[in-house]
């Protein structure tokens, strides 16, 4: 059987993890892209690895630390503390790498011309248009039409399954298809356990909570 290929940039994270859940629920075969960008730890990128073993994707790790001397300003990679607290605009803009979906977007684009994939999905997901210009409905159709012009197969499609959703969607929509959480991280800090305070872990905790649902991973 020739199943449709995707290809999709898998942080490790609930959402990137429930979208690759999501295609292979639908019967796609689905390409992980996992990018290393010098993340101050390695949890989401051994989450990843892991969550795809788990479920025989296709898992590829990228390393693009190359490009950090060109994308400062995120506090993610530049060795500054990880805001605390709830999830909110100013803090959280310090987290913003600019043009980063773009980037890593197009990267997907060419493996998926490289292999014959039709689409590309992406991750964004509503709680993010706010803050991140590059998580807004107008840049997933850019992307797509940015897409049709990757190379002479058949036009590839860009899609971001849910960019209408919140994390409690995304958290129901994994929990329906039986997605192991245990397997994937969101904290922004490395250590053994999830913190449970900065923005990503709260926002995480709010998305299990509005399912009514326990988070499976282990919390300082
Ligand atoms: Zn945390």
């Amino acid at each position: 059987m020739n199943k449709q290929k995707i290809v999709m940039s898998l942080s490790g994270g609930m959402d990137s993890c429930t979208l690759a859940a999501l295609a292979i629920d639908k019967g796609y075969e689905v390409h992980a892209v996992s990018f290393n960008y010098g993340q101050k730890h390695s949890k989401e990128l051994e989450a990843a690895k892991e969550f795809c073993k788990a479920n025989a994707i296709t898992h590829k790790v990228v390393d693009i630390t190359s490009i950090n001397s060109l994308l400062s300003g995120s506090t993610l990679t530049d060795g500054t503390a990880a805001p605390e607290g709830h999830y909110e605009e100013e803090s959280m803009k310090s987290t913003v790498v600019p043009n980063r979906n773009a980037i890593l977007g197009n990267l997907c684009i060419g493996y998926a011309a490289s292999i014959g994939a039709s689409e590309v999905w992406m991750g964004t997901h509503a709680g993010d248009h706010a803050i991140y210009p590059d998580c807004r409905p107008e840049f997933i159709s850019a992307m797509d039409a940015l897409a049709k012009f990757s190379g002479w197969n058949d036009p590839i499609t860009v899609k971001a399954p849910f960019l209408f959703s919140d994390k409690g969607g995304i958290a129901k929509t994994g929990l329906a298809l039986g997605v192991d959480y245990s397997k994937t991280w969101t904290c922004y800090n490395g250590r053994e356990k999830a913190c449970g305070k900065c923005g990503a872990c709260q926002e995480r905790l709010e998305a299990f909570a509005s399912c009514n649902a326990t988070d499976p991973l282990a919390y300082e």
